[in-house]
């Protein structure tokens, strides 16, 4: 913190950051540091998280959750302490930042906690964001990009947005010039699944297997070309997750939510990275929404959506 930060007036940075898909997520074996390197298409998808920083006159950063939240939070875990990510993201940018305040943070949770979808890593790039803007940081989006590298390897996607591979943990990213909308369907569960967990199931099931991964180093092109023309049924032909398998020996369940969004016209389905939000492709927005429809009066909890969409980016910045 900076003597001068008396002297700026409190202002509140509204930024939103959307979820992400893994179209396809290709994972290696386990590595001798504990991780797995990944090749993956991130798309980002058009429900997103919105985190709102406002500066305050004591120091220090507090976390709280938006009542606009469309989440049912009731029963999610959500640390509002230094385990959050959005404070992590806050701690980091104030180390950075010359004229850093204490700062509020409030989250509105819209993408499903622990679904697979990166929720939490949205929070964390929308605080880079919007404190890199309430501190006059001026960091340039490189330097944000390498700080969200640090927070997790799902941070700087949120960043970025649009269409992108990912190599090494998924942080090595290059970006995809595949515009055309392709539209899904979101199924979310009423629990989370624990990332790791579904990790080290994926090397078990490969263990008793005695199947031994090969390192993932590039995409298929197929997937590249299917997202540039927007053909959803070439894409329906590509989808693949090699943790699905995992996520589906944790939750039996979401085997019958593929099929019952299979059986009600969605052209494919997949668990979204390690789930257990599941993705269901449609041929249109509209096929999207009265899918979705449907879902909902089968009482499920289910979103149309579309990809890609930008990374986090500023909605509103207002002097108090
Ligand atoms: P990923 O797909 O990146 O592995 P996820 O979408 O499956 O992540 P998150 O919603 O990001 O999972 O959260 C995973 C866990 O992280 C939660 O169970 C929660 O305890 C913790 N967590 C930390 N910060 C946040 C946050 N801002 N929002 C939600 N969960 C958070």
């Amino acid at each position: 913190m900076n003597a001068l930060a008396g002297r700026f007036p409190a202002r509140t940075v509204r930024v939103k950051a959307p979820g992400k898909v893994n179209v396809s997520l290709d994972v290696g074996p386990l590595r001798q540091d504990g991780y797995h390197s990944v090749a993956s298409v991130y798309l980002a998808v058009s429900l997103y998280e919105e985190v709102s920083a406002t500066s305050t006159v004591s120091p220090g950063i507090t976390v709280s959750i938006s009542p606009d939240s469309t989440l049912d939070l009731d029963d999610v875990d959500i640390p509002l302490d230094e385990n959050n990510l959005a404070y992590k993201a806050a701690a980091i940018m104030a180390d950075v930042s010359e004229h850093a305040t204490g700062v509020h943070l409030e989250i509105t949770k819209r993408v499903p906690v622990a679904g697979g979808m990166g929720g939490g890593s949205a929070d964390a790039a929308a605080t880079l964001l919007a404190c890199d803007a309430l501190w006059n940081s001026g960091l340039s989006r490189e330097e944000l990009a390498h700080l969200a590298g640090e927070l997790g390897a799902d941070v700087p996607f949120s960043l970025l947005g649009g269409t992108a591979v990912g190599l090494g943990l998924g942080d090595e990213l290059s970006p995809a010039l595949a515009k055309a909308q392709t539209d899904w369907v979101l199924v979310a569960a009423d629990y989370g699944l624990s990332t790791p967990e579904v990790y080290r199931t994926l090397d078990r099931l490969r263990e008793a297997e005695g199947v031994v991964a090969a390192e993932p180093e590039a995409v298929d092109p197929k997937i590249l070309q299917a997202l540039r023309s927007g053909d959803a049924d070439a894409l329906s032909r590509v989808l693949v997750n090699d943790l699905q398998r995992a996520s589906i020996e944790l939750a039996p369940d979401l085997r019958v939510t593929l099929g019952m969004g299979e059986s009600l016209g969605a052209i494919a389905g997949i668990v979204s990275g390690s789930g257990p939000t599941v993705a269901l492709l449609a041929h249109s927005p509209s096929a999207a929404e009265s899918l979705a429809e449907d879902l909902l009066h089968r009482g499920m909890t289910a979103w149309a959506v579309h990809g890609p969409v930008p990374g986090a980016r500023i909605i509103s910045d207002t002097l108090l």
